[in-house]
């Protein structure tokens, strides 16, 4: 159901990784979330981070703000994105170092910095039959909840992701894996759902990045089989998104330049979300129209007008020219703003992930104004707020 961007046109957001302060040096290490927030040191800093991501979010006038991540460790380009899960699961044995280069990463060796990310990956054997996970999103959100009034957006990497990045020593074949940790992550969603959440995030199916490296072992149709059992009931209870990318890890790109998300869509159309986000900065709008022309209308669609592979600050009247471009295809109350992807995961430093931030907005309140609808309170950009005297002419 759309709730958070019910009814509102043009609004923003990020996609969830934000960079780690430094001095959030505590690590969860295998523990569960509750285990970590009744450690002092861990507790303090964690809150801290989250109170810093609120609080740089509200100075840019993100609308719908992101906890950063906050619960991931502090490990090798994001390795902590799929570990925290692996490392939560039951019937999933311990890390251990197993190599297994997968789709975009099996042309990769020693030299290639993509190499190193795998050879941190530790990747755990799935020894027995799936059974509970403990990633406690509910307990993330709640965190955060407090700290604004404006809704959170809590993200999580989908079981397709997980099904990739495990030795498979149990079931029959990977799909079969894969309809396992889709319904154990299922019920983790619904509990974030039935905490409050007004939205959730579930980040990357692989049907546009598997399309792109032959000879997979699941179809794409099994793909959209297996993403509805993940996601099944929760539009009743909240608004779901749905996150797709060409690659995050320390701000790489895993596909070629041109990657297209064409022959894709028709099958994350058939998702069970309410938005989908899409890449739009780093290839420059190349899909724009087809995302316009092949998205179903009772989607939103979150485009990318900042890149979180770059680290020069797009200019406002850049962003607005993107967002300009996507208004072509795509109607002002199904457009939400947003990253390509997140800005964390050895990406950027703090500095610049604050700036995109506020350039996005700058963007998106150039093109609000020409289109009449009410522009965002920048604190950031507020002139009477500057420390050093503005200079007329
Ligand atoms: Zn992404």
């Amino acid at each position: 159901m759309f709730n958070a961007t019910k009814d509102k046109a043009l609004i923003t957001t990020t996609t969830g990784a934000l960079p780690r302060p430094n001095w959030y040096t505590e690590n969860l290490r295998g523990a569960p979330l509750s285990t970590g927030f009744s450690r002092t040191a861990y507790r303090e800093q964690h809150f801290d981070c989250l109170a810093c991501h609120v609080a740089a979010q509200n100075k840019a006038g993100i609308d719908i703000l992101v906890d950063g991540d906050a619960r991931l460790d502090d490990d090798v380009a994001g390795r902590s994105w799929v570990s925290y899960a692996y490392e939560r699961i039951e019937g999933m044995g311990p890390p251990q170092v197993a190599v297994q280069p997968y789709a975009a990463m099996a042309d990769k060796g020693p030299g290639d910095y993509i190499w190193e990310v795998i050879e941190t990956r530790l990747t755990p054997d799935v020894e027995g039959p799936i059974g509970a996970t403990d990633l406690q999103l509910d307990r993330a959100w709640k965190a955060i909840a407090p700290m604004t009034d404006k809704p959170v957006k809590v993200g999580s990497i989908s079981a397709q992701v997980i099904s990739h990045m495990c030795n498979n020593e149990h079931y029959s074949d990977r799909y079969e894996l894969l309809m396992a940790l889709s319904e154990a992550f299922n019920a983790e969603y619904h509990a974030l759902a039935d905490a409050g959440a007004p939205l959730l995030q579930i980040e990357e199916p692989s049907i546009h990045q598997s399309m792109q490296v032959p000879n997979q072992e699941i179809s794409a149709e099994q793909y959209v089989e297996a993403f509805n059992r993940e996601v099944a009931g929760l539009r009743d209870k909240t608004e779901v998104w749905c996150h797709t990318c060409w690659g995050s890890r320390g701000a790489q790109k895993m596909f070629a330049a041109d990657a297209s998300y064409e022959k894709a869509l028709p099958y994350l159309d058939q998702l069970d979300v309410d938005v989908i986000t899409l890449e739009g900065a780093s290839n420059n709008g190349l899909d724009f129209a087809h995302y316009g022309e092949i998205i179903s209308k009772d989607k939103k669609i979150a485009v990318g007008v900042v890149s979180h592979r770059t680290l020069q600050i797009e200019r406002p009247e850049e962003v607005a020219d993107l967002i300009r471009r996507a208004l072509e295809h795509i109607e002002p109350e199904r457009l939400i703003l947003s990253s390509d992807c997140g800005f964390g995961r050895q990406a950027m430093s703090r500095s610049h992930a604050f700036y995109k931030m506020i350039s996005l907005v700058r963007g998106a309140n150039i093109v609000r104004r020409e289109l009449g609808l009410d522009e965002v309170y920048i604190p950031a950009a507020d002139a009477g707020l500057s420390m050093v005297p503005m200079v007329d002419g």
